[in-house]
């Protein structure tokens, strides 16, 4: 029984297969937020998605809020998507040699996104940020990265690094198994703070290759950056040549079509693209100038490949989403819908004094369990606010809300979410909240 009074969901199947899966993989999982560690329970096994619903193994219903983790911004099961995928494997899977559909993916892309200029497909958000951290430091010949605490690139060596208590932290890494030497070349500074960045680059004087970032950081809350902090890094990679690395694996095609860097209008070197941009498929990207481009194999000397890249059938629900998202509107509307969902979710506990924010950009939004105006920083999140999440994300399963397993997660909202359906979410909401306080 929870707090409510109201029965818990049904488990019974899901904590079945997840003792089974227990067995085969470590954790139970092949990816491990998804092991629901920070949350009550076991992990759900999901059965099948539509529209902005998902049922679980024992039969519950959700209006789903993970949406994948990002990727799903037409909903599940999307009909243009489905389809498109199914016409394509008519013909086969895979061939390890080009397709028309790549350039028909490319042209889609390119020809709506003055930021670059030429595109390499890979299959994950990881491979590309790899990809474009090889390439930044094969274009300037140095090997420092740069980064910020608190943003997430993949589960990439050099990144997996974190900031301890100083301004510039070295080398402390967030895993086992990176060599120190690696983590060595990775520099770690707060969000928000200038002086930190400029600290750095007199520190390390050209030998940052790059500075990557996430430029609407969603991956420990949505640590929203102001325009000016950007802009400022723009300037200051702009000054030290080294190159500005937009890491849009979540905001590309969320926030704009051309992603943060149109929402912002700030033109980064190389962007790193995932999620979206594959319609559900496995599909990641980088993207640059031609010039910079034009150092990668076969016609440079940076060196990167695989077997599956621009696989035709994931180049094939790229296309189906990624159009959908260039009609008149869709992301005015998407937008509105979102910030509507949010503003009231934010009167009803502003109304009642509750410790509780809802901060939003575009379809993403975090719920947060503090007073401060704005989070810019993963050091201003209380972990111990993390216990009222673990209680919100209870209650709202029990009410057929599903967010990410972790209040470090922020939740997305689809074009398949209906009024209908986000006033229903709105009502599980408020009684959630008025159960945590
Ligand atoms: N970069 C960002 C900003 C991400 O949010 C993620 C994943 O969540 C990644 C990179 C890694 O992408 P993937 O999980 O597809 O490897």
């Amino acid at each position: 029984v929870t707090t409510t009074g109201k029965p818990d969901i049904s488990r019974e199947k899901s904590a079945e297969l997840f003792e089974k899966a227990k067995t085969y993989f470590p954790g139970g999982v092949n990816s491990p937020v998804r092991a629901f560690k920070s949350v009550y329970g076991t992990p759900l096994f999901i059965q099948k998605g539509d529209g902005c619903h998902v049922w679980d193994a024992d039969g519950n219903q959700f209006v789903d809020f993970c949406c994948s983790w990002g990727p799903l911004i037409l909903g599940h099961n999307n009909a243009k998507v489905r389809e498109k995928v199914i016409e394509v494997m008519q013909h086969g899977m895979s061939f390890g040699a080009p397709t028309a559909l790549e350039n028909d993916l490319a042209e889609l892309i390119l020809k709506n996104n003055k930021f670059i200029e030429k595109i390499r497909f890979v299959s994950s958000g990881t491979e590309a940020v790899m990809s474009a951290i090889r390439l930044a430091r094969g274009y300037t010949k140095r090997d420092k990265i740069l980064k910020f605490e608190g943003c997430y690139h993949g589960h990439v060596d050099a990144l997996l690094v974190k900031a301890g208590s100083g301004l510039v932290t070295f080398g402390e890494t967030s895993s086992a198994g990176i060599p120190k030497a690696f983590a060595d070349e990775t520099i770690v500074v707060s969000l928000n703070d200038r002086d930190a960045l400029k600290k750095a680059f007199e520190e390390f004087k050209d030998q940052i290759a790059a500075v990557i970032i996430e430029p609407i950081p969603a991956n420990n809350g949505l640590l929203l950056q102001e325009k000016e902090f950007l802009q400022f890094i723009r300037e200051i990679c702009t000054e030290n040549k080294t190159l500005l690395i937009f890491d849009e694996v979540i905001s590309g095609f969320r926030i704009s079509f051309e992603g943060a860097a149109g929402y912002y209008q700030i033109k980064p070197d190389i962007i790193t693209y995932g999620k979206i941009i594959g319609g559900g498929m496995p599909v990641g990207a980088y993207g640059a100038s031609k010039e910079i481009m034009s150092n990668i194999s076969p016609e440079g000397a940076v060196y990167q490949a695989g077997t599956l890249s621009g696989n035709p059938v994931a180049m094939g629900a790229g296309i189906a989403q990624l159009s959908e998202l260039l009609r008149l509107g869709f992301y005015r509307d998407l937008n509105n819908k979102t910030e509507e969902f949010v503003a009231s979710i934010q009167r009803f506990a502003t109304a009642r004094n509750y410790k509780f924010k809802v901060f939003s950009v575009g379809s993403i939004f975090w719920f947060a369990f503090t007073d401060l105006e704005h989070v810019r920083k993963a050091e201003e999140i209380d972990p111990t606010s993390m216990e009222k999440f673990k209680l919100m994300h209870r209650e709202l399963l029990n009410r057929g809300i599903y967010l990410g397993p972790s209040g470090y997660e922020v939740g997305f909202i689809s074009s398949a979410h209906t009024k209908v359906e986000l006033e229903k979410a709105k009502r599980a909401i408020f009684e959630s909240l008025d159960l945590v306080f």
